[in-house]
């Protein structure tokens, strides 16, 4: 039987040989007789349990004992994190027959907390962690399992540090590709804001940027942004390199005095052409404030800047703000391209939206694209530009610009 050190040291061993794109998932499953709680099971029956989750498993995929009633599971080589779910279906359904013991068949059930590499964490401390909070869903849930969500992870920022933070340039700039999907090559990046705070670790923008838009520090940490974004910009324009940069803006920003202003200075202090930035947007955003984002965004684009609606698809079902929303470019959700090669109504989605956004003669990009497949059918369904782990994570805008200037 596996040491949970051992199986740590596997998993560490098995990631640094995965393939760009592919994923691992880590299950912590607790089984139980039915209706009884934390009863000590004895080791034939959690022998039973052991071999009833092996048969539920794929050959690569590896299971250890780590408590009474506890397991831990490795999931080998998974495509996407539905792949995990699918995976913690068949467990639960694995325990739907009762396991048979020499005292007769005992009904058991399990339970699971679904963490998957490296989406939910690079080191298996913090994917065992995560596995962990997301177990305390699934005990309450009709679906026995959870995969772990960042958000259910509340962590208390607090405003002297982050403000510091923002203020002393402790935030880095990471930079996720665009790429064009027929010209086949980078085209430019997004820029992604991440923090290690010296109290919590690394804190995720799902958490910071709704604190920074809550307590107004959002204005500050968007100047940050476009300074130290359109910084490497220029350091690339320099050299030759003609590339966009995608920068987010919150709803709150529309209300900042002089924002537009802040913009096209910022643009102009890095002799970086307005063509080259291009400000995401995101419907919700774009919606709590229709009259004032567009005002905004209008005077931005009338200097050349571009706007993108991101997250398409998963706002507003009402197309007409389109009719007066200044976009030169719709960034379809990750959450309809994930499933495109495997739904095909998750295709006909994606397909109607690249078609919309061509009649309105702008452009179409899909983000959160993982896998060659995806990437083919975008491409055949016409899609202008990808986003996605595919392609490359976000990574530190130092190693962007190196790897730029070493192509
Ligand atoms: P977003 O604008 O939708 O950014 C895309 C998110 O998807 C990023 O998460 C990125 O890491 C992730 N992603 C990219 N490709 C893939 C993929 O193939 N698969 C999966 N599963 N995910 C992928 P991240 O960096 O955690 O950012 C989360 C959100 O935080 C962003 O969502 C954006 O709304 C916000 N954010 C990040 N940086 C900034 C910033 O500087 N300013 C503002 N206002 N918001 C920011
Ligand atoms: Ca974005
Ligand atoms: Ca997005």
């Amino acid at each position: 039987m596996l040491s949970r050190d051992d199986f740590f040291a596997a998993l560490m061993h098995q990631s640094m040989q995965l393939p760009a794109g592919k994923k691992m998932g880590l299950i912590l499953a607790r089984i139980q007789r039915l209706g009884e709680i934390n009863i000590i099971m004895d080791s034939e029956l959690i022998d039973a349990a052991q071999a009833r989750i092996e048969r539920s498993l794929r050959p690569d995929d590896r299971v250890a004992k780590i408590g009474a009633c506890d397991f831990i599971i490795f999931l080998a080589d998974l495509k996407n994190i539905n792949h995990a779910a699918l995976a913690a279906n068949s467990l639960v359904r694995g325990f739907q027959e009762p396991l048979v013991v020499s005292s007769g068949p005992v009904q058991a059930t399990i339970a699971m907390g679904v963490s998957v590499f490296p989406d939910h964490g690079d080191e298996p401390e913090i994917l065992c962690k995560h596995a962990e909070i997301a177990f305390g869903r699934a005990i309450h849930s009709s679906d026995r399992y959870a995969i772990y969500d960042s958000h259910e992870e509340k962590i208390k920022i607090l405003y002297p540090e982050f403000q510091e933070a923002i203020n002393n340039n402790r935030l880095e700039v990471y930079l996720q590709p665009f790429w064009d999907l027929r010209r086949k090559k980078v085209i430019g990046a997004e820029s992604l804001a991440r923090w290690k705070s010296p109290i919590h670790g690394f804190v995720s923008p799902d958490q910071f940027i709704p604190f920074a838009e809550q307590t107004g520090l959002i204005g500050s940490l968007t100047r940050w942004s476009v300074n130290a974004t359109l910084y490497h910009c220029s350091e690339l324009k320099q050299a030759g390199f003609d590339l966009s940069f995608g920068i987010n803006l919150s709803a709150r920003v529309f209300h900042e005095q002089g924002i537009v202003e802040q913009i096209l200075g910022a643009l102009n202090i890095f002799d970086v052409p307005a063509t080259n930035l291009v400000l995401e947007v995101t419907e919700s955003a774009i919606m709590s404030d229709l009259k004032l984002s567009a005002r905004v965004l209008e005077s931005l684009r009338d200097k050349g800047v571009r706007i993108s609606i991101d997250d398409f698809g998963c706002g507003y079902s009402s197309f007409e703000y389109l009719k007066q929303f200044p976009a030169t470019e719709l960034k379809i959700d990750k959450s309809f391209v994930f499933d495109i090669t495997r739904s095909a109504r998750a295709a006909q989605l994606v397909r109607s939206m690249i078609d919309l956004a061509h009649h309105l003669d702008i452009v179409a990009i899909a983000e959160g694209v993982e896998d060659q497949e995806t990437a083919d059918l975008l491409t055949e369904m016409d899609c202008d530009f990808a986003q996605g782990y595919f392609y490359s994570r976000p990574k530190p805008a130092e190693q962007f610009v190196a790897e730029m200037m070493n192509l």
